[in-house]
């Protein structure tokens, strides 16, 4: 039974101290700092949940996370028992946990009056300190079902669907194309937001498990998707969403120019202690990133620690509130103004604003962008734009980083071989339960949701994995927190334009 009287004893809401700001872009270790003087300060926002009876945050979370359960065995600080309540309904809570945007906390009962509980900070200290306690270990299956399935990307998605497959018995091996295992987690997100040790543990908590492994396999081209299905009883595709939009005015062929991913990429690998040749990198440049999500953010925050002269991030969409829009009560996640741990770190933000060339000077070298030039503009409902007269300048740029998105998986190659349809948007196209137009082949995470987030991409894999334990089993005991048209709580109000 919760503290009835937690909320009204403990009334603000407490995070946990980020490093300073001159010390932490001097590296790429993650901002948070994990402080023993920390603890109580965990308990109080534990106590803070009213278990409210009708838990919305539950409902929130796409993994239905049992939140104020172990809100209230972090209070009573039982981690065994709530790293087993967590783990019921999520594999990788210590990714979500510093990755999440917590949509949870949006919808948390609390929060209609009260700053919300601290739900995705609660999240994280339960695995660390479960790690820490060794509470983490292989829960290897107590039978083999002697079928076999192929997942093929590594990502928080066909890791989930992985691990809950392997668990069931079946056996399980992931087909990654990249040199180390992780999807984004490994070569898109930057440490100083999860260092990769985080990936590490659980890949090996996986191959204790059973789960098989093989990096540096690219299917559809090192095997083909005909020997894939002759290999293996089901097929997971959780291939991600990598084909990136691109931005085509003029000037986009000049040098300089690169997409987000490609520039991660590289970072990350320097982080790793990897040798890259030629590396982009942003030391003594002025840096403009187009894109005001998640990927651009992260562009700036590793900008910041390679140095640059100068970072700007350009967003087309107009700034947003700072509170609720009417149209975005709760406990719908609304899309507020947002500030990163990379945005608090210095650098420039510009809203409403579109590119119309990439402009070389020659100062920087032949071909070689200098500038951009750009326009404010006014956003319409269907997504188009007018250019505001008078409003054109130039801002410096002799490194650009395109970060607006993406479209989808990659046409032709391996969905082509497999015969797997395709929508318009690049998602594999599957029904209800993951299951693709061709028998034995299902999909899970952005390659059919289209880009999405880590939370989406465990539920999914957890879902997809009881619909191919069925396929090969005929029955399933698996969970299945999501369905494929699930969609975030309060999206239908949002819809409607409430
Ligand atoms: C820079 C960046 C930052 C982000 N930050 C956040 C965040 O802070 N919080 C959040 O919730 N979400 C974030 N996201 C979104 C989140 O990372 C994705 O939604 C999530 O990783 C999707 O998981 P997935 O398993 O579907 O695919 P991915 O993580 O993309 O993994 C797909 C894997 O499949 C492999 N693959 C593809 N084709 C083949 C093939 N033919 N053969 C073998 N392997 C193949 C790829 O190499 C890749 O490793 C971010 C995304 C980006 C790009
Ligand atoms: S996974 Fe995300 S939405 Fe779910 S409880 Fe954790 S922070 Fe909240």
């Amino acid at each position: 039974m919760a503290d009835p009287r937690g909320f009204l004893t403990y009334r603000e809401r407490e995070l946990p101290a980020r490093r300073p700001v001159p010390v932490r872009i001097l590296d790429f270790r993650e901002v948070y700092e994990r402080r023993q003087e920390d603890a109580p300060a965990l308990v109080r926002q534990a106590t803070r949940c009213m278990d409210c009876g009708v838990p919305f945050c539950h409902a929130g979370c796409p993994l239905g996370n049992l939140i104020p359960e172990w809100n209230e065995l972090t209070r009573r600080e039982d981690w065994e028992a709530a790293i087993s309540r967590l783990h019921a309904t999520n594999n990788f809570p210590e990714w979500t946990g510093r990755l999440c945007p917590a949509p949870c906390e949006s919808a948390c009962v609390l929060g209609i009056n009260q700053p919300a509980v601290t739900i995705k900070n609660i999240e994280q200290s339960i695995a660390d300190t479960a790690w820490d306690q060794g509470l983490v270990t292989p829960q290897v299956p107590e039978r083999q079902t002697g079928r076999t399935v192929a997942v093929v990307g590594s990502g928080p998605a066909g890791l989930a669907a992985a691990q809950q497959l392997t668990r069931a018995g079946h056996t399980v091996a992931v087909l990654e194309r990249d040199d180390r295992i992780g999807g984004l987690l490994t070569y898109g997100i930057p440490d100083f937001k999860m260092e990769k040790v985080q990936v590490d543990r659980r890949v090996a908590q996986m191959e204790a498990e059973g789960t098989i492994f093989r990096p540096g396999v690219d299917v559809g081209t090192q095997i083909t998707g005909e020997e894939l299905r002759e290999r293996y009883d089901a097929v997971v595709l959780a291939l991600g969403a990598t084909v990136p939009r691109e931005v085509p005015v003029p000037g986009r062929d000049l040098g300089g120019i690169h997409v987000a991913m490609d520039y991660l990429v590289q970072s990350n690998r320097v982080v790793a202690g990897d040798d890259v040749p030629d590396q982009v990198t942003a030391a003594g440049k002025d840096v403009v990133i187009i894109g005001g999500g998640d990927t651009g953010s992260d562009c700036f925050g590793t900008a910041r620690r390679q140095g640059a002269r100068s970072v700007t991030q350009i967003d087309i969409n107009v700034r947003r509130g700072e509170d609720r829009a009417p149209g975005e009560p709760w406990p719908m996640d609304p899309r507020v103004f947002t500030v990163s741990t990379s945005h608090e770190e210095g650098g420039e933000r510009i809203f409403g604003t579109a590119t119309l060339e990439f402009v070389s000077d020659g100062s920087a070298g032949p071909d070689q962008v200098t500038h951009i030039r750009m326009v404010e503009v006014v956003r319409h409902a269907d997504r188009s734009t007018t250019p505001v007269e008078g409003t054109e300048r130039l801002i410096p740029a002799q490194l650009v980083l395109i970060a607006i998105g993406f479209e989808g998986v990659p046409r032709g190659g391996l969905v082509d071989q497999l015969g797997v349809a395709v929508d318009d948007r690049g998602r594999v196209v599957h029904d209800e339960m993951f299951a693709t137009s061709v028998p034995g082949v299902f999909v899970a995470g952005d390659a059919g949701r289209g880009q999405s987030l880590i939370v989406w991409a465990i539920a999914e894999g957890r879902s997809c994995a009881a619909a191919v334990d069925r396929y090969l089993d005929g029955g399933s005991g698996l969970p299945v927190p999501v369905t494929a048209s699930s969609a975030p709580l309060g999206a239908g109000i949002a819809s409607l334009g409430a």
